[in-house]
Parts: C-alpha cells; sequence; structure tokens
C-alpha cells in the first residue's frame, strides 16, 4: 500500500507535460507489482542484467528505460525490447545502439547524457559535444535510432542555487539542440531530491526511486 500511496500522490502533484520513470533499481518484483497495479508503466533500471531479469517477469506493456550509465557490449541484451536509453554519451555507443536495434528490427529510442554537474563521477557530453553532434552528419546513416532529448544529473549538493542553475544548462542545452532538430521533446532531469525544482527548469522527463520505492539498501 506504501508503494501505491507513495506513487498516487506524486502522480496528481505533476503538472500533465512531466513523465514520470518509476527508478526500480534493486527492488524486488513485488515492488514493481505494486506499482504496477496502481498504474505505473514506465520502469527505470541502471543495470542491464538486472533490467532483462525483470522484463522477463513483468507484464508486456511496460516501457523500460535503461538510466544508467551503459558499456558498449552491454546493449545487445537489451536491444530487443528497451524503449528509451537515456545515457548515451559518444557516437560509438549510438552506432552500437543501431546496430543491435537493425538485428530485432526496430528503432530505438535515445537521450544524449549532458554533463552538468561538477563531480568528475558524472558521466555525459559537454553541450558543445552534443551540438556538433547533431550538426555532423554522423547520424544520418544511423537509421535504427531516434535521438529524442537530453538527460542530466545535477551534483549532489545541499546548494539549492548551483543545483537550479545547472539543470538551466540542460534546459538551455536542449533548446539549442532543438533548434538544430525540431523533433527533440524531451528533458530528462529531477529525482526524488530535486525533481520539483528540475520541474520549474523545464523537465519533461523525471526519475524517481527512493520517492516512490523507500529507500534503497
Ligand atoms: C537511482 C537513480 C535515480 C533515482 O534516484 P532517487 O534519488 O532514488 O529518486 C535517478 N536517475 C538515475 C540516473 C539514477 O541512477
Amino acid at each position: 500500500m506504501r508503494i501505491k500511496n507513495n506513487l498516487i500522490d506524486l502522480k496528481t502533484s505533476l503538472p500533465s507535460h512531466v513523465a514520470l520513470v518509476a527508478v526500480s533499481k534493486t527492488k524486488p518484483i513485488d515492488n514493481l507489482m505494486e506499482a504496477y497495479d496502481a498504474g505505473q508503466r514506465i520502469f527505470g533500471e541502471n543495470k542491464v542484467q538486472e533490467m532483462v531479469e525483470k522484463y522477463h517477469h513483468m507484464p508486456k506493456d511496460i516501457q523500460w528505460h535503461m538510466i544508467g550509465h551503459l558499456q558498449r557490449n552491454k546493449v545487445k541484451y537489451m536491444a530487443e525490447f528497451v524503449d528509451l536509453i537515456h545515457g548515451v554519451d559518444s557516437l560509438k555507443l549510438l552506432s552500437e545502439i543501431n546496430k543491435q536495434a537493425q538485428k530485432h528490427h526496430r528503432t530505438i529510442n535515445c537521450l544524449l547524457q549532458i554533463k552538468i554537474a561538477q563531480e568528475d563521477s558524472k558521466f555525459g557530453m559537454t553541450p558543445d559535444d552534443a551540438l556538433s553532434l547533431l550538426q555532423s552528419n554522423a547520424l544520418d546513416s544511423l537509421n535504427n535510432i531516434t535521438i529524442l532529448g537530453v538527460m542530466g544529473m545535477a551534483s549532489f549538493t545541499a546548494n539549492k542555487r548551483q543545483i537550479r542553475s545547472e539543470f538551466k544548462t540542460l534546459k538551455h542545452c536542449f533548446d539549442a539542440l532543438k533548434t538544430i532538430c525540431p523533433a527533440l521533446e524531451i528533458v530528462s532531469m529531477g529525482m526524488s531530491g530535486d525533481y520539483p525544482l528540475a520541474i520549474e527548469c523545464g523537465s519533461t522527463m523525471i526519475r524517481v526511486g527512493s520517492g516512490i520505492f523507500g529507500a534503497r539498501h
């Protein structure tokens, strides 16, 4: 009941243009099913192996999002079903996703991960790298991927002003990319601790784990 209530409270507070990814990493299937039964259909995982296992145990009308840092050699395990890959940070990775998607005769949606945090530990491209990539013709031959937008993670800090400034950087990056690719639609930013601020700054997709499922151990 706790998960269901958390989810319903969260969903009723969200503007209709903001999608909710329920981040279920480390959580058992019965927790995911409680969210599913409450109507949740988008789940996010950060490890390919774990996502594949859960995919096999869960109903088939779920959209699975890979939100973690992704190694190229793991793409093949989820290419059959993954709906959106948030953490794409290189052309090499995009090429591999395209290749694996092609094998399954499908298109895989991707977000470019942009490094907005000050910390060294967060992955991603610079806004300039992303701009150059979309301006180049490197993507012309990749017919089995669609880039739908950007994803970013703010610094792990209590400094609201810094987090706000990082979210704004991501939104500005998105706006610049959208002038080149008008079809872009997703700004994936905001987690349990900072999603209201992310929405204020232009998020269209939040990724909430502990706020729905409780703390991870
Ligand atoms: C774990 C994770 C989240 C969710 O974090 P919470 O603080 O539990 O909401 C969001 N995005 C990414 C990339 C994550 O790895």
